[in-house]
């Protein structure tokens, strides 16, 4: 039988560039797929549908909520935002591990509903720091106020780091990058994930020949 795949959930304060990382993260690791989630968010200039999001009303998520098709959903910033049950479960059950990047709410719900799931939270390097990358991102589509909203959930959000299995800091892109890159395989070579597989190895030595 496949062995399961493993939930990694990567959470980070708006402004983080975790989004940047875990698109250039996940091409390089094999059997790892990015999560893709719903959202009644309309969709920015230089995004698609079903391609960064699944972008629906809000009545069709609202639908899907209350069918329970989210594995977990949470308000962020007034628009609402989900993770499909079905396919997360689909790409686990074929032994794919899968990551959401996701907010706290979420990742909080998700630890609950699956133990198994290994929680990372990106650190902005400073508060200057994420201020700096809001104000430049501000440009595309943040007003003056979403700004210092986003700043006051960030000092939530960083208050919420103690509920992670890991925490690295985005200061210089490529560490960062190398810093998940071995979170991820580390985790693939723990007891819990390999235990059936490296038993029946273990086994095999004491086959007599
Ligand atoms: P953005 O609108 O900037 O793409 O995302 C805003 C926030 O929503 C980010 O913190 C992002 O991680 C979070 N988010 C995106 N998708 C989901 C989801 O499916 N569930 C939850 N709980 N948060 C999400």
């Amino acid at each position: 039988m496949q062995d399961r795949g493993t939930l990694f959930v990567v959470s980070a304060p708006s402004g983080t560039g975790k989004t940047t990382l875990v698109k250039e993260l996940v091409p390089r690791i094999t059997s790892l797929a990015l999560s893709r989630s719903y959202t009644s968010r309309p969709p920015r200039p230089n995004e698609r549908d079903g391609v960064d999001y699944d972008f629906v009303t809000l009545g069709r998520f609202e639908a899907m909520r209350d069918a329970g098709e989210f594995l977990e959903w949470a308000n962020v910033f007034g628009h609402l935002y989900g993770t499909s049950a079905l396919d997360t479960k689909r790409q686990l059950d074929a032994g794919r591990d899968l990551m959401l990047v996701i907010n706290v709410q979420g990742a909080r719900q998700v630890q609950r509903l699956d133990a198994g799931a290994i929680g990372i939270f990106v650190l902005p390097p400073s508060p200057e720091v994420l201020q700096c990358r809001l104000r430049q991102r501000s440009g595309t589509h943040l007003t003056e106020d979403e700004l210092q909203r986003r700043l006051t959930v960030a000092r939530q959000e960083v208050e919420c780091l103690k509920d992670y299995d890991y925490v690295v800091v985005n200061d210089e892109f490529e560490v960062c990058i190398d810093h998940l890159r071995c979170i991820i395989l580390a985790e693939r070579q723990s007891q819990r994930v390999v235990g059936a597989s490296v038993q029946a190895i273990a086994r095999s030595f004491g086959e007599k020949g």
